[in-house]
């Protein structure tokens, strides 16, 4: 084959361009992602999926969406079309292949049928610590159980009366006859099946008999044809037994290919902590827009882009890691930069009042949507005696190179004048309501003639044409960076951050957002990146902050140790 093939970047498409070129399974590259509907998709299954999907892109090849349902117990229609829904959002077409596991559980019982007229499986009555006892450990050697040595006729009899529900949950299981010496516990004749009389979301009553994890997921691959069946490292002592079914059943030779799951700070990875965040009412559902969920990360202002881009970035290794997420704030902030609107919203408002400027005037300001694309065009912005301005941008007594306003101080309305602060006005408590202040006429943006020079620039916005909106500033949910490690020692309510969520009910904002709708992102100037949440009403707009403008974590690291 004189086939051209993308230079792989990473050890997995290194084994994949050495597959293609020697021709295996005739070049064909096919790849699945294989979801246990128990939850909702988190950060590290975009790992995964981008993984699984970007190498068959690149590769010519195809991917499955294989819902990995073999235990009834935890898994939910809700969390299946989640995850369809996440993966198409992601940007991932999987087509017409759409797998269950539980589609499956014809095949595997007849393969479990094989396995023991091969006299390489058993049905064992032991009970739970019976099976450990006997197991003995990686130094030591396990010893069989009585049943071990049952005949083929017996126990083809009794998994018959297995599967027809003629034993109690945990009464019998089956399992692989291989060793019980092997330094390798998995392969001290693994379970291959148990008993529970459960209903499945899909298959109903009418099993009562489940395949554990190692009898399904490879045996799903080889039905499927998967040649590249990429899972993470923890599977790595599975892989013996993997290889074995293929070998003792004849299979499909799919390749099992271990890399580094994604962990990442301040971050809960996995489904079941998810789930708990959310039933302990830590979150407002799956989708909260702290969550590191994909549906959370959708609401708060992520796109399939930088997700995409953030997965890339991170790489495929063979060593775990931790990912900072600062990269992922990173990522998104670089392309929101971009593509963001700049409008100018006001969230802690003071007035400024400009006495020379006439009551009955307003003015509509050009001002640029996006410096950094001019093809975004420009804007119409009001402008009028009354307007409101940041509480933060006016001190009483400044320090030295303080650039916005103060008494007597100077500093340009952004788009607009120059102005100057005479007086300034307290409520009964003593704190700024107001402040009077004289602009200049001549010191319009884009055509100052007026000769004065400011440093600073503040964003403003007009009293009589404001439009109110609720604003949602979210910040990192958890406060240690290895939440896992200090979920370990500490309860999960120790270790929230209380800041993770403040809300604005009355933020002021520019009348161009009274036209803002849903996955629009805007830079609120000098504030962040924002958009649209659902809980948006006719009456009122909520928006999300999905990012600062800054790093502002390590700004308070830096400041700390400095
Ligand atoms: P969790 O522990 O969060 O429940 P899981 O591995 O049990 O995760 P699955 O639904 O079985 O979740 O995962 C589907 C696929 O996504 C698997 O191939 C799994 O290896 C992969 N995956 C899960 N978590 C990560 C992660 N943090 N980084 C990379 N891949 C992951
Ligand atoms: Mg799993």
């Amino acid at each position: 084959m004189s086939q051209k093939l993308p230079k792989p970047t990473n050890f997995i498409e290194e084994i994949i361009v050495r597959d293609i070129k020697e021709g295996k399974h005739g070049g064909r590259v096919h790849t699945r992602f294989p979801p246990e509907p128990n939850g909702y998709l988190h950060i590290g299954h975009v790992k995964s999926i981008v993984l699984n999907f970007g190498l068959a892109e690149k590769y010519g090849g195809l991917t499955n969406l294989r819902f990995d349902d073999t235990n009834p117990s935890k898994e939910e229609q809700e969390y299946v079309d989640a995850i369809r829904r996440d993966v198409r959002w992601l940007g991932y077409d999987w087509g017409d292949r759409e797998y269950f596991a539980s589609d499956y559980f014809e095949d595997l019982y007849a393969m479990a049928i094989r396995l023991i007229k091969a006299g390489l499986a058993y049905v064992d009555d032991s009970t739970p610590e019976e099976i450990a006892q006997h197991k003995g450990s990686p130094t030591q050697p396990g010893t069989p159980t009585p049943y071990r040595f049952r005949t083929i006729e017996e126990n083809l009899d009794l998994f018959h009366r297995m599967r027809n529900g003629e034993f109690p949950d945990g009464a019998k299981i089956l399992r692989a006859k291989i060793s019980l010496d092997s330094p390798n516990m998995h392969m001290r004749d693994p379970i291959l099946y148990r008993i529970k009389h459960e209903h499945h979301h899909r298959t109903g009553d009418k099993w009562c008999i489940y395949p554990m994890y190692d009898f399904a997921h490879g045996q799903c691959d080889a039905l499927e044809s998967i040649t590249h069946s990429l899972c993470t490292l923890e599977f790595m002592p599975h892989r013996p037994l993997y290889n074995w079914f293929i070998k003792k059943l004849d299979l499909f030779p799919s390749r099992q290919i271990e890399f580094a799951r994604l962990n990442l700070t301040y971050t809960l990875m996995s489904k079941r902590k998810l789930l708990q965040l959310v039933q302990d009412g830590h979150v407002n559902g799956w989708d909260d827009p702290r969550m590191m969920t994909v549906s959370g990360l959708r609401r708060r202002g992520y796109t399939p882009s930088a997700l995409r881009e953030f997965a890339r970035r991170v790489g495929i290794a063979k060593r775990d890691n931790m990912i900072d997420m600062a990269l992922l704030e990173f990522v998104i902030r670089e392309e929101l930069n971009k593509t963001a609107r700049r409008v100018m919203v006001v969230t802690d408002p003071i007035k400024l009042t400009i006495t020379n400027y006439p009551d009955d005037k307003e003015e509509w300001l050009t001002i640029e949507n996006n410096p950094e694309d001019k093809d975004a065009g420009t804007r119409q912005v009001p402008f009028s005696r009354q307007l409101y301005i940041e509480r933060e941008d006016f001190m009483e007594n400044p320090p030295k190179k303080w650039f916005r306003l103060s008494p007597g101080g100077m500093a340009r309305l952004k788009g607009a004048y120059i102005v100057r602060v005479d007086s300034v006005i307290k409520d009964d408590k003593g704190s700024v309501s107001e402040l009077l202040c004289t602009y200049f006429p001549d010191s319009k943006s884009g055509q100052d003639t007026s000769g004065i020079k400011v440093r600073g620039v503040l964003h403003w916005v007009s009293v009589p044409h404001a439009v109110e909106a609720e604003v949602r500033l979210y910040d990192r949910l958890f406060k240690v960076e290895d939440v896992a490690a200090a979920a370990a020692e500490r309860p999960i309510e120790d270790l929230l951050n209380p800041d993770s969520l403040i809300i604005i009910p009355n933020a002021k904002m520019e009348p161009s957002l009274r036209e803002a709708g849903p996955g629009v992102h805007y830079q609120f100037m000098r504030k962040g990146y924002f958009t649209l949440d659902p809980d948006t009403t006719p009456g009122k707009k909520v928006f999300n902050r999905t990012v600062t403008l800054k790093d502002t974590w390590a700004k308070i690291s830096r400041k700390a140790s400095s």
